[in-house]
């Protein structure tokens, strides 16, 4: 039983070219001639941590986000050089690129010239009825789609917090913050009447606060009254190790419910994560079918019987970077759980007297000391890989039990072994493992 509701059905949008490929955001409503859509896989974007007009740099910094899965990049543009170091970028990239428009609508149109993909303009700081019709209609002569994105950062305004407040804070009167709903809310249907009187609707929605339940709060209450689709983000969420945590809490609540066609995570770390963590997220909930390995690690404790934790970095990187399918690989400290998750794994590896005992879909292929799990591992996997695409074997077939060696070495655990310290030390009960 899947715990992810169908998506909610969107207008489509589609940005690229015939060199970068197409991306196509949301869907199944049909297009505006009627055409019928069928939603597009949430993709997962990130944006450039470099200075664009750098240009070498920025190139190489696309290429990485790229290679590491990112489908649509964002570039900022604060300055006209970097407007036109796009000329020189967007033919060196293979991926879509948005032109990230704040303040200067003149950024928006130069990018536009030097071809690029999308643009994102901000309502807190383009606002101006002329300049935003201006960026339209270029885009609509190049049929390019805008991402108009609201951000709690860019919007507060005294002033016009105070008359959203009277006028329309108590609709979200039992949100956790009503008053910022009913900010952003006015503010995308104001700026997009805009869009509306151009005949323009080739459009992507974001609403990112750096709270996310305000972040849950938003999409769901845009989703309800606009049907483009949505770039869903908690912005600011902080470095890699705590932002996770806060983009997950609240990307995972809304694509769990059906609402999301684009995420981009953000962290103040190598704009890497984004991608990978984004990618994960999908695959865990199903959205996305797994590109390359999926790796199971256990958490270590006290029975553990070599370096699992370098181990588990390495595997990680070297699979990542040799394994194209979606193999399943479990890394794992002891036998206490090891032979029941290698069960469940393509490949698999539990430790024991700091050597590895290996086995590939049940059958054990080696026992070889720490030093050379990872090696072995690896080849282990790649010839795997290589009888998977040759039609030899089949991704998630298990040919047969698994039995723990018992006793795997002198230190070794196996059950008896557990069993006989726990009962040697005194405890009374013995727990087969604690993950
Ligand atoms: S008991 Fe579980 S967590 Fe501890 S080392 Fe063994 S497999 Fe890892």
């Amino acid at each position: 039983m899947s715990i992810v509701n169908p998506r909610r059905l969107t207008r489509q949008v589609t940005l690229g070219d015939a060199r970068v490929g197409f991306v196509r955001i949301g869907g199944g409503l049909p297009a505006r001639d009627g055409t019928p859509t069928t939603p597009a896989p949430v993709s997962v974007q990130t944006m450039t941590t470099g200075i664009t007009h750098e240009i070498d740099t920025c190139v190489a910094e696309i290429n990485r986000l790229t290679a590491a899965g990112a489908e649509v990049v964002r570039v900022a543009v604060p300055e006209k050089k970097d407007t036109d170091a796009l000329r020189q970028i967007i033919p060196q990239v293979r991926v879509p690129i948005v032109a990230d428009v704040h303040f200067h609508f003149q950024r928006a149109l130069e990018a536009i010239e030097a071809g690029v993909h999308k643009i994102r303009l901000n309502p807190g700081n383009i606002n101006d009825r002329k300049q935003v019709i201006d960026v339209i209609q270029a885009c609509k002569a190049r049929n390019l789609p805008i991402r108009v994105g609201v951000n709690e950062g860019s919007i507060i305004e005294r002033k016009d917090k105070q008359k959203r407040l009277k006028e329309l804070g108590a609709i979200f009167s039992d949100h956790k913050r009503g008053y910022l709903l009913a900010i952003m809310i006015t503010k995308l249907e104001e700026y997009l009447d805009i869009f509306y009187e151009q005949d323009f609707h080739e459009i992507v929605i974001s609403a990112k606060s750096m709270d996310p339940v305000t972040v849950v709060q938003a999409y769901t209450e845009i989703s309800k009254r606009f049907d483009h689709p949505l770039h869903l983000g908690v912005t600011h969420a902080g470095p890699k190790e705590t932002g996770c945590i806060r983009s997950v809490a609240a990307l995972g609540t809304l694509l769990a419910n059906g609402i999301g066609d684009t995420i981009r995570i953000s962290y103040a770390s190598d704009a890497v994560y984004e991608v990978e963590d984004g990618l994960e997220l999908l695959y865990s909930l199903g959205l996305r079918e797994r590109r390359g390995a999926e790796l199971i690690a256990c958490p270590t404790c006290g029975r553990i019987q070599v370096d699992l934790i370098s181990l588990v970095q390495d595997v990680r990187k070297m699979l990542a970077t040799d394994i194209r399918l979606p193999i399943k690989v479990a890394v794992m400290g002891c036998i206490v759980n090891g032979p029941g998750e290698a069960e469940g794994a393509d490949v698999a590896v539990f430790a024991g007297d700091r050597r590895g005992i290996i086995y590939v879909q049940g059958e054990r292929v080696a026992n070889v000391p720490e030093e050379q799990i990872l090696q072995r591992l690896l080849e282990e996997c790649k010839t795997f890989q290589g009888r998977v695409e040759r039609g030899e074997a089949r991704l998630g077939e298990k040919k047969v039990e698994i039995v723990p060696p018992d006793p795997v070495g002198e230190v070794g655990s196996g059950w008896e072994k557990v069993a006989h310290e726990r009962l040697k030390t005194g405890a009374a009960t013995l727990t087969i493992g604690n993950t």
